[in-house]
């Protein structure tokens, strides 16, 4: 998820490390560490200037490996940053992404008498390959890739071969730069610019060894791999953007690699289950409570809406939502036989941090679904799940907000299969959580279509958007990311509401953002589209791919994909953050950064 950068040439390593590092500390960085051989590892919780400050004196060396962290398992101490070593302290390690079956490679290299000294899946893989270590290194790799589940973009060195950096790729990037005295590797092309801009990128399954003049690539199979070098055309800020113009048309487009992140190693499809480490030793406490109190702010809050109807009608678990802000400071009668679930991207937003101090003092268990790793938030809580979103730069969080809802989807599993949800429920759930990056894709891929809407609705100055059921919160969130991103203003109502008050308001230069997937409200929802039309106003729909219904009477259609119920509201929710990018980048606004609004809300 964040940077790797490695050196082997003739000039010193360390500034060449440091400088590389500090090319890619935009994508998050939570600590940050150096290896270079014959001269040992250095180490810096924080941001690269901390590491920087600790390398005072040049270290000798014109080879080494270099990363910036952004946890996923394990807080972020100077002792789980990496690189990590082996049991021998000769093979050292960096890598991006999450191994799967850590837990399990764990137990069996403990079993071999190995000793481990962090809380990190990647010290697990230096372990193994160290046992595999027998004098030569892209071998030790190899073999040990082989029993490897998960993702990585691998940097490996060993202190007995100092000239040779093992480099390997799976679901996490990585790119050599081919430069003019050595070789470079970055999990990003932007740290490479500086040095060169011939570069030879790795794919899935490949495996390479660099050294000062040559390398070379095959896959983990053993097959050659003769890729030739390409030229970087884009400059940094590009680079940076991966291709796109904005950080928040890359985060919506990222969104089903973090699906596919956020359920990692977390699925059991043949027993309908999931696992989540974190809530492990609370299953009981879980199942038997009661009641579920999910607090937050903001698009977390929404997601929490959703939450509400999952957990109510897949775990049997009654759910109230409460604005972290509001709960805080209100008299609140507390169920002892409750808990609070506090969600938060930054897992530093101040209110829910208030919330979750407040119910301890009222004796409820606390748990979290936090995005950063090692935050106030997931320090503070008793348990809690982590969202393997990535960082999100964008101040409008996207991504984010659907790994949250995919949590409380495994969540809803976790605690209904241990009260009424059958096998074949678990079953099903499980395999549309499987299935969900793929039905995302589709609706991404008519981002153009979307964006010719966008540009037909664009100079209309206030928005309705509406839907039901779990589809509700989802008119909220669509509604707020229109207000965030574009400053036009919008609101969300539950179908059945807009007579009771906002249908007043509507006339033809106000349009309605009408969600009608297929399922049990939808002839309701007709009937509320028949309304609005008969009353002037433009209606976009959101529909069931294949509904030809809805077509009939709305202005515009964007079509998704079915899905099963539970993920149905994170499908039809996408369209809305296309089109709110689309719209403020008509109105030619700063959608990264929309004014008068910050990332983490560390204050009340
Ligand atoms: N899973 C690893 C860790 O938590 C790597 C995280 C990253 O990609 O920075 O240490």
């Amino acid at each position: 998820m964040c940077g790797i950068f490695g050196y082997v040439g003739s000039h010193t390593a360390s500034p060449i490390l440091l400088e590389g590092l500090r090319t890619l500390e935009y994508r998050g960085y939570d600590s940050a560490g150096i290896f270079i051989p014959g001269s040992g590892v250095v180490k810096a919780v924080g941001p690269i200037d901390n590491l920087a400050k600790k390398i005072t004196d040049t270290i000798p060396g014109t080879s080494g490996i270099a990363h910036t962290r952004w946890a996923t398992h394990g807080a972020p101490t100077e002792a789980n940053a990496h690189p990590h070593k082996d049991q021998s302290e000769n093979v050292f390690v960096v890598h991006n992404g999450i191994i799967e079956n850590y837990s399990l490679l764990k137990e069996s290299l403990k079993v071999q008498g190995i000793t481990f000294e962090t809380d990190t899946d990647t010290e697990v893989l230096a372990k193994l390959i160290g046992v595999n270590y027998h004098g030569d290194l892209l071998e030790a790799v190899k073999s040990s890739l082989q029993l490897v589940q998960g993702t990585y973009g691998l940097a490996v060195m060993s202190d007995r071969d100092p000239d040779k950096i093992v480099v390997a790729r799976l679901g996490s990037p990585l790119v050599i730069g081919i430069g003019k005295d050595g070789h470079l590797v970055a999990s990003d092309p932007s740290a490479l610019v500086s040095h060169t801009k011939d570069v030879v990128y790795l794919n899935d399954g490949d495996i390479a060894v660099i050294e000062k003049d040559q390398y070379s690539i095959t896959t983990l199979k053993g097959e050659n791999q003769n890729r030739k070098a390409e030229k970087i055309e884009w400059d940094l800020e590009e680079i940076k953007k991966d291709g796109y113009d904005h950080y928040l048309l890359k985060e919506i487009m990222e969104i089903p690699t973090t699906v596919e992140n956020t359920i990692r190693g977390r699925l059991i499809s043949d027993k309908g289950r999931v696992k989540l480490g974190g809530l492990e030793g609370y299953i009981d406490k879980l199942t038997s409570l009661h009641r579920l109190t999910i607090t937050a702010c903001g698009s977390a809050a929404y997601a929490g809406e959703v939450g509400r109807y999952i957990f109510e009608e897949y775990a049997d678990l009654p759910v109230s939502v409460e604005l972290a802000s509001e709960y805080r400071y209100r008299t609140s009668l507390v169920d002892p036989k409750s808990a609070i679930l506090a969600v938060s991207q930054s897992g530093e937003t101040a209110d829910t941090l208030a919330a979750i101090r407040l119910a301890k003092k009222q004796g409820l268990n606390t748990f979290g679904i936090v995005n950063v790793v090692g935050s106030t938030i997931a320090r503070e809580n008793d348990a809690g799940v982590y969202n393997h979103a990535g960082p999100e730069v964008s101040i409008a969080s996207t991504k984010a907000v659907i790994s949250q809802v995919v949590v409380m989807a495994m969540m809803s599993v976790l605690i209904g299969r241990e009260r009424k949800m059958s096998l074949e429920t678990g079953k099903e759930i499980v395999q549309a959580l499987v299935e969900l990056p793929n039905a995302i894709k589709n609706v991404l891929e008519q981002k153009s279509d979307i964006e010719a809407i966008a540009k037909k609705y664009k100079d209309y100055r206030d928005f309705v958007f509406m839907g039901r059921n779990a589809h509700f919160p989802i008119a909220l969130e669509g509604a707020l990311k229109l207000k965030e991103v574009t400053y036009i203003h919008a609101e969300g109502y539950a179908g059945g509401e807009l007579k009771h008050g906002p249908i007043a308001m509507l006339d033809k230069n106000f349009p309605v953002v009408a969600f009608a997937p297929q399922d049990h409200v939808y002839e309701k929802m007709v009937s509320n589209i028949e309304e609005i039309k008969a009353r002037g106003a433009p209606v976009l729909v959101i529909a069931n791919t294949g509904d030809d219904q809805v077509s009939r009477l709305a202005d515009d259609v964007i079509y998704v994909p079915r899905v099963h119920s539970i993920v149905q509201p994170i499908v039809s929710v996408i369209p809305t953050y296309l089109l709110a990018y689309y719209i403020g980048i008509a109105k030619d606004l700063n959608v990264d950064r929309p004014r008068n609004l910050t990332k983490s809300v560390t204050v009340e």
